[in-house]
């Protein structure tokens, strides 16, 4: 071992030995300070050791010292939080018995489902469709969610909101301290809006199968009378109240559909594709306005739901 050798590993022992007694910083003159700069990045991220590239120590005597970091740990990344499962949505057979505390209005809704069932007046989505999906939930709720048609599962499984955006409606439904048995969930379509050749992808309900189908819609919600219509994206929006400024400009300011208070606001289809929690506060502000219509509890916690206060 040559002397260079000599004093390096007397020198890392030493800064060892500083190091295990809890010391951070030790002065070190500019001249081997500005040697030290020209070692790799890499290496002074992971080491403080005065290694290869660093010339001999100075044997001046020191100017005046400036401390230096000793093997900063780096920081101890947190686990990601995890997120909530989605709620597990059960679907109902589409012939379930339809109850209400009043049995005359529980019969008029079986007759009008039964009559949707069977309907064909769009022959084309008739011909397509697996099922129709007329809507599922307690028809005596004061609250009912109004979409836009059914999707590829929905179809397939005949009940609305059932794939993805359906998950997330179901989890801003369970956010809200309510279930999908205690709300009730319907589109503008019965029918999936056909998509010739390709069993995924949706598309917007043309006007002409809007204007044929949103009477059925008119009945289910003259018989279940909500207290409140949540409108779920621009086509459920415009197909209640007509053409209207678009669900931008319209989000959480209320309307009225038949002395019904409505409030549009955005669908949850077009809040799955967003990172970012500022929409999802936006629908959250939505909800939080019609619990107060209803004067349903709201915790503070419920109050901070994705403002990242939240506990
Ligand atoms: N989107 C809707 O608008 N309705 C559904 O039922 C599913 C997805």
């Amino acid at each position: 071992m040559d002397d260079f050798d000599q004093l390096l590993t007397a020198t890392v022992e030493h800064l060892e030995a500083l190091k295990s007694k809890g010391v951070r910083f030790v002065p070190v003159d500019s001249q081997n300070l500005a040697a030290l700069s020209q070692s790799t990045p890499q290496i002074q991220a992971i080491s403080s050791r005065p290694s290869a590239p660093a010339p001999r120590p100075s044997v001046q005597a020191p100017p005046p010292a400036r401390p230096v970091p000793v093997a900063a740990k780096p920081p101890i990344p947190k686990p990601p939080t995890p997120k909530p499962a989605a709620p597990k949505i059960i679907p109902v057979p589409a012939d379930a018995p339809i109850v209400s505390a009043d049995p005359a209005k529980a019969a008029a809704f079986t007759e009008l489902r039964t009559r949707v069932s069977k309907c064909i007046q769009c022959t084309h989505l008739a011909s397509s469709r697996k099922n129709v999906v007329f809507g599922v939930g307690n028809i005596d709720s004061p609250i009912m969610f109004v979409g836009e048609a059914p999707g590829a599962d929905e179809d397939r499984l005949g009940e609305p909101f059932i794939g993805p955006a359906g998950e997330l409606l179901t989890k801003i439904i369970v956010a809200m301290g309510l279930s999908r048995t205690a709300v009730y969930i319907a589109n503008i379509l019965k029918c999936r809006p056909h998509m010739p050749s390709l069993s995924t992808g949706n598309r917007k309900p043309t006007p002409e199968e809007m204007q044929t189908c949103i009477p059925y819609l008119h009945e289910q919600i003259d018989i279940i009378k909500p207290r409140v219509i949540i409108a779920l994206g621009g086509t459920a929006v415009e197909g209640l109240l007509g053409a209207t400024l678009g669900i931008t400009k319209l989000r959480g300011k209320w309307q009225t559909y038949r002395d019904i208070p409505l409030m549009p606001t955005f669908h949850p289809s077009y809040l799955l594709h967003l990172e970012n929690a500022a929409k999802k506060r936006e629908v959250w502000e939505d909800m939080l306005a019609v619990m107060e219509k209803l004067e349903m509890p709201i915790t503070e916690r419920q109050r901070a739901f994705f403002t990242g206060k939240q506990a």
